[in-house]
């Protein structure tokens, strides 16, 4: 099977903003774009994106989970980068318009077909660096993907990291490539200088989220995490988890969670820890490194808790279970 998000389908939906508004969308090739080097994408970053799946269910229909919350959380992020606002109806059109296209392509479950809406500043302006860009464009890629799980999920090593931070503490909330590219680093670095999977950011001790997920902490029937706010992406899979867990009758408490709490927790038997998020779905943490100690969380491996909030979740998606929520938008 080929790495996450390598392989695309042939095709993308696509529009572009001018003085005249956003083009009518079409699906075009997605080999390429026409872009001019001087495009404000490529010199001041204005470039945001979504990340969501497509699933196939017994009954042969396609089905988008949470489509409406990526639609709002693209216009959020489109808003603080002051790119040209479009309408989540104009999305909502592109984004089932082009999985319709595709129906037959999306894989079975496990695998699905992940969705990436992505939005750019293309005016070709340099001197605009501190003014934002009128001319943008949209477009919806498509990728096939497969079970991220086949041979059952190693509990990652992460590392706690209280110095850096990810991205600027006002920028966290925005899905956008600056973000990314900012936490590289300390990603790269702890990679090579402790064989971590991942970076779990703790600005000043504030366990926060890792490159590209979530954190929760899962101690007994009660699972702690982050509160909303500017620092950090509001991941979906952690809101339909959250709220599966409640329905479970589990306690949630969104807050503060200082590293040494984090650490003291960790160290009782039977806690766990995980990462969320659209491609990670729900993966277990083993091991937190801080000050060059490796810390196991609980007993290191899986826990029962884990597998049964990710089993909740799939089955949603799947079509397994009942769709409480109207978390699925059939195709
Ligand atoms: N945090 C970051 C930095 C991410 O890139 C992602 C993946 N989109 C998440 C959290 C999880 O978000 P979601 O559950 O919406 O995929």
């Amino acid at each position: 099977m080929a790495a996450f998000g390598t392989v695309f389908m042939p095709k993308m939906a696509l529009t572009t903003f001018d003085d005249e508004g956003w083009t009518t969308p079409e699906q075009v090739s997605a080999e390429q774009i026409n872009l001019h080097p001087g495009a404000h994408v490529l010199h001041y970053a204005s470039s945001c994106f979504e990340g969501l799946k497509a699933f196939r269910h017994k009954d042969g229909s396609v089905n988008i989970f949470r489509m409406e919350a990526n639609i709002a959380r693209l216009i959020q992020s489109g808003r603080l980068l002051s790119l040209p606002e479009i309408s989540p109806e104009l999305l909502e059109e592109m984004i089932i318009g082009i999985v319709a296209h595709y129906a037959d392509e999306v894989p079975e479950p496990p695998g699905s077909m992940y969705i990436r809406p992505t939005h750019i500043g293309t005016e070709p302006a340099i001197g605009k660096a501190a003014s934002p860009s009128s001319t943008s464009m949209l477009y919806i890629l498509l990728s096939p993907v497969g079970d991220y799980f086949s041979g059952g999920a190693k509990p990652l090593r992460l590392l706690l990291e209280e110095e850096g931070s990810r991205c600027a503490a006002h920028m966290g909330m925005v899905k956008s490539g600056g973000n990314y590219a900012s936490a590289l680093q300390p990603i790269m670095q702890a990679r090579k200088e402790v064989n971590a999977d991942q970076v779990l950011f703790c600005p000043g001790g504030d366990v926060q989220e890792t490159g590209a997920a979530n954190f929760l902490l899962i101690d007994g029937n009660e699972i702690i995490t982050k509160a909303l706010d500017t620092s950090f992406l509001h991941g979906i899979t952690r809101d339909s988890l959250l709220t599966l867990a409640r329905d479970m009758g589990m306690t949630v408490s969104e807050r503060e969670l200082s590293v040494e709490e984090l650490l003291e927790r960790a160290a009782k038997p039977g806690t766990e820890a995980a990462l969320s998020g659209t491609a990670a779905v729900l993966t277990p943490v083993g091991t937190l490194i801080h000050n060059g100690k490796d810390y196991h969380v609980g007993s290191g491996a899986q826990g029962p808790t884990t597998d049964k909030l990710r089993r909740a979740l799939n089955a949603v998606q799947w079509g397994e279970a009942t769709d409480n929520h109207g978390w699925l938008t059939k195709v």
